[in-house]
């Protein structure tokens, strides 16, 4: 019996997302995941498994909400920003009608959820400046519910223009909800449109605490949103999402110390990528570093697929975006520690 006849066609036809971990690699300086690079210490306070976890964990919401500048019934926590990604899909888009729409090159997983849902996907590219193309969207708003945009963006590390924001939000106002994903934003924090909750209804907003609270193994993530956007993913979300260790952990990175310690991460990170940036910028081989306010560097290489051949070679593990639209022979590179980055200069430096 070919099992495999079985599957649904979509997912017959699915190429599934390539994870940093998927892809795999063998190494000892991993910088392709967007990963903090040191691990926090946690201790679990609850060792009773026995019942089943709160569906909503109060006193994580309640902490977020609060390090936010949110109310607590604006946010629903899932296993990590993917899941919210698919969440708003299944609440909102009609399999084989509705489409969502998102601007390459972006997260992967945009893509991939909406394949796996049966939902139609329409792109539009950023422009040069890898900004939003307004008219472009404008022109392809039909049947679309969602709009994906990822601020800072991965894998280019730029911000949107908060002004394109305000005119797709605009736009997309009794049609669509724009869905802004803010997974990167402690790293440009007076970036994030989370104010701008009360003026639009259809406005979302992802987040995470994989990135700068390094807790990527943790999954846990959080959607932002007016209550009827939020009551819609409840109906849709697995019964008890996060398990009683996540909240645990999750509560502990969300007190005042945990915010104070992700703070610092947020410092180191970016004082590392400045010297990262300056050291790259130096190499010949280098052809251009982009400015990034995020924690990885989007840098073009002469042959980027070249580049990112030789380190995995060496069990350098980066990011190949060599076949991403838009960004020919770029290479994302996560901000590692100091010992990292100056494995990365000098196996670049060794590159003739
Ligand atoms: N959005 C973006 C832009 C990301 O880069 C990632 C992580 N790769 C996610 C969402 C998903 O984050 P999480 O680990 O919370 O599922």
């Amino acid at each position: 019996m070919d099992i495999n006849q079985l599957v649904r066609k979509n997912v017959q036809q699915l190429t599934p997302y390539q994870s940093a971990r998927r892809i795999g690699g063998n190494g000892d300086v991993w910088l392709n995941a967007n990963e903090y690079p040191i691990a926090p210490h946690f201790e679990l306070t609850q060792q009773t498994l026995n019942r089943y976890p709160e569906p909503q964990p109060e006193q994580v919401l309640d902490r977020y909400a609060q390090y936010a500048g949110v109310m607590s019934e604006q946010l629903i926590v899932s296993r990590g920003a993917d899941e919210a990604i698919e969440l708003l899909m299944r609440a909102f888009c009609e399999p084989q009608q509705d489409s969502i729409l998102y601007c390459p090159p972006t997260y992967g997983m945009y893509q991939v959820s909406a394949e796996t849902l049966g939902i139609k996907t329409k792109t539009v590219p950023t422009n040069a400046q890898w900004q939003l193309d307004l008219e472009g969207i404008k022109n392809n708003l039909d049947t679309v519910k969602l709009i994906y945009v990822c601020s800072p963006n991965n894998p280019t590390g730029n911000l949107i223009n908060p002004e394109d924001i305000k005119t797709l939000l605009t736009m997309a106002k009794d049609q669509a909800l724009v869905v802004i994903d803010e997974a990167y934003i402690e790293f440009s924090p007076q970036a994030s449109v989370v104010t701008w909750l009360a003026n639009y209804p259809h406005l979302v907003i992802l987040r995470t605490l994989s990135k700068a609270f390094a807790l990527a193994g943790l999954r846990c993530g959080f959607t932002i949103a007016n209550k009827p956007v939020i009551d819609a993913l409840q109906k849709v979300i697995a019964p008890y999402p996060l398990a009683v260790p996540v909240a645990d952990i999750a509560a502990q990175a969300l007190s005042k110390e945990g915010i104070n310690n992700m703070k610092l991460h947020v410092l180191n990170m970016n004082n590392q990528k400045q010297k990262f940036a300056a050291a790259l910028a130096q190499l010949p081989i280098v052809e251009q570093v982009y400015p990034s306010a995020s924690n990885y560097l989007c840098v073009k290489f002469q042959d980027g697929k070249d580049v990112f051949n030789r380190l995995w070679n060496q069990g350098i593990i980066l990011r190949d975006q060599s076949k991403s639209t838009g960004i020919n022979n770029m290479t994302r590179i996560t901000i590692g520690t100091q010992a990292e980055c100056e494995a990365v200069i000098s196996a670049l430096s060794a590159i003739n």
